[in-house]
């Protein structure tokens, strides 16, 4: 069956565009699958000044030390941006800087429990400009998504940018607590929440999952009981909003626990979120609806069922991304307490639609009306997209028209 509708622009309450628009134009080797232009390619980078490459992918191939160094100073992301490693001649220019990051990085534990002060770090590596912002959400407006909210804000010149920009209407910042208390009192009034973490990510087998991966080894909490606590404490004297990062289901109900206790001691927030929550179960979930916990999730890792195979126990498979459950059985209401967003993991319409119309598993798929509650402008003045969904072709969604 064939249908054709033209449905809103999306509304990606999961993003990150003030990172995302400063390495929009850097040296990205995601494509690059060939490890000699590779080579060639970080050969003839700046070598005044260190440089960030993203998307490298160490199932693609790895840099001995002495090649490493050979390079101009530079600190090469991992594709999942869980680790990076740093030459020489980057180390040495950074360790006067950051003395405590050029010890620990190496570390994949204290990168996990550092992981937005490393993003914030990456982010200090390059000047925001006008430029940048303007052509990131514009890239953003052709792939469909009016809207991208910034789940870390990378520091005050991007906050600047951004808000004296045609651009301001268009996202809302989350900061991490650090760097939400050195910005000015200004910015800090303008920054919507603060986005806390409660364990790691798939990609690093570091989501807190209450059984271990299927390589043996167990992903703890980021912090104990009385640390979450206190954070979120922290974060309800501020006034601001909460919103936990939480994929396992020993991290879900861990935040869920804390809320309950900080409700039951008279504590209460703006808001409270929960980000990803991929791998929620049914007693968690309807604890979360009973204190007013907004689940904003990602239709796009409905595909880590596939893609982690490898590393997740075969009951995770189909328990990621429960949306039927959530929906059905747990009363959550798409655009009111489930919100849908891409953590940029891609950007835009395509890969948003498909995911959560076609996901590896029937729990996981939503109906278009679900998807345009939660994951769309509230109508098409902001814009709006056509889409082709078939039923039997292979592209199941294509999108052919254009933003009005
Ligand atoms: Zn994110």
């Amino acid at each position: 069956m064939k249908q054709k509708v033209s449905i809103p622009l999306l509304k990606d309450h999961h993003n990150h565009p003030s990172f995302y628009a400063l390495f929009k134009d850097c040296l990205n080797l995601q494509e690059i699958k060939d490890k000699r232009k590779a080579l060639q390619m970080a050969q003839s980078l700046d070598r005044d000044r260190i440089s960030v490459v993203l998307g490298w992918n160490t199932g693609f191939y790895s840099f001995s030390e002495e090649e490493l160094n050979r390079f101009p100073p530079v600190i090469i992301v991992n594709l999942s941006l869980h680790s990076f490693i740093i030459n020489a001649p980057a180390e040495a220019e950074l360790k006067k800087k950051y003395p405590d990051i050029i010890a620990n990085y190496k570390d994949p534990s204290w990168y996990e429990a550092h992981f937005s002060r490393m993003l914030i770090f990456l982010a200090d590596m390059v000047e925001p400009t006008e430029q940048k912002i303007k052509t990131l959400f514009d890239s953003l407006y052709e792939k469909g998504v009016y809207y991208a909210e910034d789940m870390l804000l990378t520091g005050e010149k991007a906050y600047s940018i951004i808000n004296s920009s045609p651009y301001r209407g268009r996202t809302a910042f989350w900061a991490d607590l650090a760097t939400f208390k050195i910005l000015n009192p200004g910015v800090q009034r303008g920054v919507k929440g603060i986005k806390l973490f409660a364990d790691g990510a798939l990609g690093a087998g570091t989501a807190a999952l209450d059984i271990p991966y299927n390589n043996g080894k167990k992903a703890g909490l980021l912090h104990t009981d009385d640390e979450l606590f206190r954070q979120m404490q922290e974060v309800a004297i501020l006034g601001k909003g909460v919103s936990v990062h939480a994929i396992g289901d020993k991290a879900l109900f861990q935040v869920v626990r804390t809320m309950r206790k900080l409700k039951s001691g008279g504590i209460s927030f703006p808001e409270v979120r929960m980000e990803h929550c991929q791998f929620i179960n049914e007693k968690t979930a309807h604890e979360a609806k009973e204190l007013g916990i907004i689940l904003s999730m990602q239709p796009n890792f409905s595909d880590d069922s596939t893609v982690y195979r490898d590393r997740l126990p075969a009951q995770y498979l189909e328990q990621n991304n429960p949306f039927r459950m959530l929906i059905d059985k747990a009363g959550f209401v798409p655009g009111k307490d489930l919100i849908f967003g891409s953590d940029g993991m891609p950007h835009g319409m395509k890969t948003a639609l498909q995911t959560s119309l076609f996901p590896p598993f029937p729990q996981q798929r939503l109906t278009l009306d679900e998807f345009i509650a939660g994951y769309c402008m509230p109508d098409k003045s902001y814009g709006a997209m056509e889409i082709e969904i078939d039923d039997s072709s292979g592209v199941r969604v294509c999108i052919f028209g254009s933003i009005s």
